[in-house]
Order: C-alpha cells, then sequence, then structure tokens
C-alpha cells in the first residue's frame, strides 16, 4: 500500500473497498488528493481532509460527512444535520433540520468539489493519476459523467429543486424507518380522518383519491424526477397516510397501474431481501403503506391477499395504545378489537405488518391502563414471526390538540425515568411474544 492513498480505515486505503465498481486517485489543481469511487447507486469522493461527498447518480448532492456530523440532503431540497448520539443517551443520531442558509452552503461546497474535479480530469495527464479501477479509460468512461451532472447543480439550480419536487409530490413528513429510502407513489392525498388528537401531520390537506389517469402520470412524474438516482431505492410506499384505506376495487385499479411503468418482484418471490444496492433500475422488492384499524376492516383476507399479489408486503398500523379509552380520549377512529381482527386477515392473507405503540401517551393520567391494555393487545394479537413493534415516544406538537389537551387537564408527562420503564415493560412483552422491537423516533425527516 502507498502511503499516499486516501484511507478509510487505518490501515485500509479506500482503493480495497469492494463496492466500487470504478475508482480514481488523483490531485486537483491546488495539490489536493481526492478519491472517487463509484457504487450502483452513488458517486462518493473522499478528501483527504476527512470530508467526504455522496452524490447521486443524476449529480445531486446527497450528504456530506465529517468526523463530528453527517449533513443530508433530501430530494425535496430541504436537509438535516445529524450527529451522534452518545450510548448513554441511547445512541443512535441527533437529527435537526438545516436553515436555507446552511443547505445553500453545503449545496455549494458539493458544487466547487464536483466543478474542480472535472477541471482535474480533464487537465490531468493518465500517467499522474494515483490509481484507477478498473483501468483509466474504463473508470473516466463512468465516473466523468456524473461529475459533469454534478457541475450542472449551481446554486441557482439547485434551490429550483424543491419547487421541481413540489411539482411531482405531495409532502411526505414521515415514513416507516424501512422505507426511508423507498420510492413514494401518492395514490391519495390527506389523511381520511384527520382526528387523532397527537397528529398534526396532514391537517389542512382534504383527503382526495387519485383517479387511475392522474396517478398514470404521477408514476411517470416521478420516474422522471429520481431519473438515475432511482437505483438507491428498493421498496415503494404508497402515500399518504393511510392508502389502504382506498376502496377495494379502486385500490386494486390504482395499483395494477405501477408494473405497467416499473419490475416489481413476483409474488411467489416475496419476501425479497432488500439490498439497497440492487443496481437493477425500476426493479422493486415490494409495496408498503400505512393502514389504521377502523378503515382495516372493510377489507376481507381475500381483498388483502389480491393486494398481496399485486405487491403489497408490509403494511404499517399505528395502533397507539391497547386502551379502548385512551384511544377514545385521543380520537382514533379505531378500537383494539377492531385493529386486532385487521391485522388477523392481513396475516391470513400473508402480509408482514407492523404496529406502533406510543410510549407515554396520556401521562401520568392513563399510564396504568396504557400499560397494562397495551401488552394484552401484543399477547393476544395474531403479529408472527418477523413482525415488528414500533416503540415511539409520544411527541406533543405544539399546533395539535393533544398538547392543548394535556396543558387544560394538566396531566402530568411521565418524567424521563419513567418513559424508559414503560419503554422496557413493552420491549419485554414484544420479546416474550417472539415479535421484533424496534425503538422508534418521529424525529425530523426529510425525503
Ligand atoms: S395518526 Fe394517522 S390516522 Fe390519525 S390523523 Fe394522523 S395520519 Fe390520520
Amino acid at each position: 500500500m502507498n502511503e499516499q492513498d486516501i484511507k478509510y480505515l487505518e490501515h485500509k486505503s479506500l482503493k480495497d473497498v469492494p463496492g466500487f465498481k470504478a475508482a480514481i486517485q488523483l490531485r486537483l489543481k491546488d495539490g489536493r488528493p481526492v478519491f472517487l469511487g463509484l457504487r450502483d447507486d452513488a458517486l462518493s469522493v473522499f478528501t483527504d481532509e476527512g470530508r467526504q461527498y455522496f452524490f447521486d447518480l443524476e449529480g445531486r448532492p446527497w450528504r456530506l460527512s465529517t468526523l463530528n456530523y453527517t449533513l443530508h440532503r433530501g430530494l425535496s431540497h430541504y436537509g438535516l444535520r445529524l450527529r451522534k448520539r452518545p450510548k448513554e443517551r441511547g445512541g443512535g443520531y441527533d437529527r435537526e433540520r438545516l436553515s436555507d442558509e446552511e443547505l445553500a452552503e453545503f449545496c455549494k461546497e458539493l458544487w466547487q468539489a464536483g466543478r474542480d474535479i472535472l477541471d482535474a480530469i480533464e487537465n490531468t495527464h493518465p500517467e499522474n493519476i494515483r490509481f484507477t479501477k478498473p483501468g483509466y479509460d474504463t473508470a473516466v468512461g463512468e465516473i466523468k459523467p456524473v461529475i459533469e451532472k454534478i457541475t450542472k447543480y449551481s446554486p441557482e439550480q439547485i434551490r429550483q429543486e424543491r419547487e421541481r419536487f413540489e411539482s411531482v409530490y405531495q409532502p411526505i413528513p414521515v415514513l416507516p424507518p424501512d422505507h426511508y429510502r423507498a420510492f413514494v407513489l401518492q395514490v391519495t392525498e390527506g389523511c381520511s380522518f384527520n382526528t387523532c388528537t397527537f397528529c398534526s401531520l396532514y391537517r389542512g390537506i382534504p383527503f382526495r383519491v387519485c383517479s387511475v389517469e392522474e396517478f398514470d402520470e404521477h408514476i411517470k412524474n416521478a420516474l422522471a424526477f429520481h431519473g438515475e438516482a432511482l437505483r438507491q431505492r428498493s421498496t415503494i410506499f404508497l402515500g399518504q397516510a393511510n392508502a389502504i384505506s382506498v376502496p377495494q376495487n379502486r385500490l386494486v385499479e390504482l395499483m395494477k397501474r405501477i408494473p405497467e411503468q416499473v419490475i416489481l418482484s413476483p409474488a411467489e418471490e416475496r419476501p425479497v431481501k432488500p439490498k439497497w444496492t440492487r443496481g437493477k433500475r425500476l426493479h422493486f422488492t415490494g409495496i408498503g403503506a400505512f393502514i389504521d384499524g377502523f378503515t382495516g376492516l372493510k377489507k376481507t383476507a381475500d381483498d388483502y391477499r389480491e393486494l398481496w399479489e399485486l405487491g403489497l408486503d408490509r403494511v404499517y398500523l399505528g395502533v397507539e395504545s391497547g386502551s379502548e379509552e385512551i384511544l377514545e380520549w385521543i380520537k382514533k377512529p379505531a378500537q383494539p378489537d377492531q385493529m386486532l381482527e385487521t391485522i388477523a386477515r392481513l396475516k391470513e392473507a400473508g402480509v408482514a405488518t407492523d404496529i406502533i405503540l406510543l410510549v407515554g401517551i396520556g401521562g401520568k393520567e392513563y399510564e396504568r391502563k396504557h400499560v397494562e391494555a397495551s401488552i394484552k393487545f401484543i399477547e393476544e394479537s395474531p403479529l408472527t414471526n418477523g413482525d415488528r413493534v414500533y416503540l415511539s415516544e409520544v411527541v406533543e406538537y405544539s399546533d395539535a390538540p393533544y398538547y392543548q389537551r394535556m396543558e387544560h387537564d394538566r396531566i402530568p408527562r411521565l418524567t424521563e425515568v419513567e418513559m424508559k420503564k414503560q419503554l422496557e415493560v413493552f420491549w419485554d412483552t414484544v420479546k416474550k411474544r417472539k415479535l421484533q422491537p424496534v425503538p422508534y423516533r418521529i424525529d425530523p425527516f426529510v425525503y
């Protein structure tokens, strides 16, 4: 190994990374070395100052990583800063939204890096290039077109991406964590209930189901917008809030339009393990969607089987609490027995089902009822091996009625220790049922 190779670990050079199908190491005009590695789904640029840039295959800035933090830009042209949370604070990442100015700075840095690299590729004699994989011509032939795309995203151009995104998509305020990198397709707008007091995600968006013609157009526009960057996405997620609430005939008609434009894994091959770098453009492993226990009962197991055959392989049900009284109090339009029956029908149809429980909902006043009823719900639910229970700390949005109700009724919140204890009780119950507990935080998220 040559000491001039940029390393990614103390004893490993970047050129040892097997995921790069093409790679080059060269020097910029000012002498700084950079390593360019092209994977099936992204281009990575490493500097010897510890800054790493990542671009999608359309050349759009995607991530900037340093030792202390990572900046992430979503397709919607909003940004996040992620910082590692210490183990004693639960691990994972603290996520905060970037201001428009911070996002602009980050995009500008990556755009400038693209310009400097293009200049170096065009003006460096192949003999002065440190390392290429596989050979110079092939590596440059693969990497240069992506760099040329990067240089087109000037500060002015990248700002316009938000408008482009909004011409294709309604807002995407939340996704289940295993679908953060899904290809989202929206068959509905808004939520058909909008009653849950703790949720303000879709307030002000009237509920509407797309027509078949609109959905065809939406798929076409979404494909064009993602472009080559679609290689980063291996699943499809049907939005917005509770897409499965669409009446069966209409939903079937809409879902049948999807394989007209993309390739879905055949039903008999499922479950397919998602791979982030499938490298097969337009090939998806399956379809996920949110569901609710009330409209969920309007479909039979045969209906769910029909949706499964059309690609639906996992749904997400916001149970929130196993207590009927709490569900009424938070105006959730479903009762525990309705949700249990919905799960039973989904399981009969072979659809993987994840549920979400809210840790700390109802504060001290409902603590005992919430714990007892939710344990009972988990124990009685027909969930099966491989299904997950997301344990999500209740978040109080000041504009949502839940917060106002807690304040008005002077209900004490659980302390940090009490929250932790409740989470542990649920965690143990889920484990005993041989299901998968997953900690879940409704943190800032960008699509
Ligand atoms: S929690 Fe779900 S069902 Fe309730 S208002 Fe929000 S999106 Fe709609």
